[in-house]
């Protein structure tokens, strides 16, 4: 079960999916999961969390469940959600996850 998982989202909507499919994979899990926060950072999604010592052998489970995300952010658009023609870029100085239609997009602007 997971809690607290409705926490602001510290990334575009292209990412809304992906962390939306996350939560159900670790819904799945016999253990509780609590969202500590749901963020981009150096272009990738990062999501933190707390786990009751009691289900510490889910850790492991758990990681390797946000990794899998945390993999698959680094080939879909922030903007978008796309997965086609997706690298990392900079906008404004600031490194992203982007395709090349979202990127000239921000680049005009
Ligand atoms: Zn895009």
């Amino acid at each position: 079960m997971v809690t607290n998982k409705d926490i602001d989202r510290e990334f575009e909507a292209g990412w809304y999916s992906l962390y939306d499919s996350l939560i159900v994979e670790l819904d799945d899990l016999p253990c509780e999961i609590k969202i500590k926060q749901a963020k981009e950072k150096f272009a990738l999604l990062r999501v933190y969390y707390t786990i009751d010592d009691k289900y510490k052998d889910y850790r492991d489970k758990v990681d390797a469940i946000i990794d899998k995300y945390v993999q698959l952010s680094e080939r879909t658009c922030i903007d978008c959600g796309s997965q086609e023609a997706v690298k990392k870029q900079y906008i404004h100085g600031y490194l992203v996850t982007i395709c090349d239609d979202c990127y000239s997009k921000h680049k005009d602007s």
